[in-house]
């Protein structure tokens, strides 16, 4: 299935990252067009932590296509200018009592044995690596993960989106980009109906609607069932996170910071805020909007006791937002499994996997030859009767 027009439905970090690769390659003439309901970027991406790792991510297939993923994005910076967005600067992460100090130890030697750099290290190198925090006084030790870091994703997409356009792809959003329907079977010519009355004419459908996965990929042609994410509805649902953002900060934290009680990092081009999150937060979509208040406020109070540049902080904004999570938590990407279905690529951690999965999923979509790589990650897998992969 080796496609000369592509339309990819979703412009989050996945779509884009992938529309954009698509309008690099150079061997094969090839026509994308990009759409998306909303404004490009305004999804699931934008309030990401974004934190590009892969620590702790088993199997072996999954941590290799995390690390892949981490070099493809220094690629891209460079090929694209991406200083702006771009920030590889290492996490640091600790914990409260001797037992999770314990397991972080076992993470560092476990991500070291895989070739993934890692570390102990002492107080005075955290002081170095963050000297605008206030440490906790019992605080001897954390582990340091020097080729971790994150993206400013709003920027980064804004940017590629406009790179893709001026290559010749097709970029529609809103009404003229919200897809309403997808005709036709999969192998054969398909035509996109939008939401302004607007149609596409397209070869290949590939979705890459986040956490909007099933209804889209159901839109052309696959059930649901293909598609399986974690359903964020019901009270207690895992998929729901919430995402704080605060300031004004003078001194931003320089790393992604992990701490037992708040995880933060710098947001904003010019670093005059935080993003916070923590993982003893539970809320889901039906969590009221006060009890939201009241977690937004001890996320920023958590943080202020580390970082005292944020005295003056208040909450800029408070969101509760929906990881897109495949119920093994590991990606799923490539044709779905139901006759007539698009091409489909959703997963949880899809900032630090989209430049990776865009050069596969490129390659795959260009060639018609399934990447040994994706092998792991095939929506099969959830097909009834299915033994669980290729
Ligand atoms: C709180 C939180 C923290 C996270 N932290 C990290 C992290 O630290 N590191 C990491 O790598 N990942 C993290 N993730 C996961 C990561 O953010 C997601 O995997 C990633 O953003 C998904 O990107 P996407 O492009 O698939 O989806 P999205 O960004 O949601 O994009 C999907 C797009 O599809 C569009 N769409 C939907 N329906 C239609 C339609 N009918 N027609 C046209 N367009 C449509 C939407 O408007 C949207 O723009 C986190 C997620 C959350 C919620």
């Amino acid at each position: 299935m080796a496609a000369r027009r592509i339309a990819v439905i979703g412009a989050g970090v996945l779509g884009t990252a992938l529309a954009h690769r698509l309008t690099e390659e150079r061997g094969t003439p090839v026509e994308v067009a990009l759409l998306d309901g909303e404004r490009p970027g305004h999804g699931t991406s934008r309030w990401s932590l974004a934190w590009l790792n892969s620590n702790g991510k088993a199997p072996r297939a999954y941590h290799d296509l995390g690390t892949r993923s981490m070099a493809a994005w220094g690629r891209l910076a460079e090929r694209t200018g991406g200083d702006a967005w771009y920030r590889p600067v290492g996490n640091l992460r600790w914990a409260e009592e001797e037992k999770g100090m314990r397991r972080l130890a076992e993470r560092v030697a476990w991500m070291t044995a895989w070739g993934y750099p890692a570390e102990l290290v002492g107080r005075r190198r955290i002081a170095d690596l963050e000297p605008a925090l206030e440490l906790p006084s019992d605080l001897t030790r954390a582990a340091w993960f020097p080729q971790e870091g994150y993206v400013l994703t709003e920027l980064m997409i804004a940017s590629l989106v406009e790179r893709a356009r001026a290559q010749g792809a097709d970029v529609r959003s809103g009404p003229a980009g919200h897809v309403t329907a997808v005709e036709g079977e999969a192998g054969g010519p398909r035509v996109v109906r939008t939401a302004d009355g607007g149609k596409l004419e397209t070869d290949t459908v590939v979705c890459c609607a986040g956490r909007w996965t099933p209804e889209v990929s159901r839109l052309a042609g696959a059930p649901g069932a293909g598609v399986p994410i974690v359903d964020p509805q019901p009270p207690g649902s895992s998929a729901p996170a919430l995402v704080v953002r605060a300031g004004p900060v003078r001194d931003a934290p320089l790393r992604v910071l992990h701490t037992p009680r708040v995880h933060l990092r710098a947001h904003g081009a010019d670093s005059t805020q935080v993003h916070l999150e923590a993982g003893d937060v539970a809320v889901d979509l039906h969590t009221p909007e006060r009890e939201l208040d009241e977690w937004a406020t001890t996320l920023l109070e958590r943080a202020r006791s580390l970082l005292p540049s944020l005295r003056n902080a208040e909450v800029v904004a408070r969101k509760v937002c929906v990881r897109p999570m495949p119920p093994d938590g590991l990606p799923i990407v490539g044709p779905a499994a139901e006759a007539g279905g698009p091409y489909v690529a959703v997963t949880h951690s899809g900032v630090t996997l989209a430049p990776g999965l865009a050069e596969l999923v490129a390659e795959e979509l260009l060639t018609g030859r399934r990447h040994p790589d994706l092998a792991p990650f095939r929506p099969e897998r959830f097909a009834p009767g299915s033994a669980g992969g290729e």
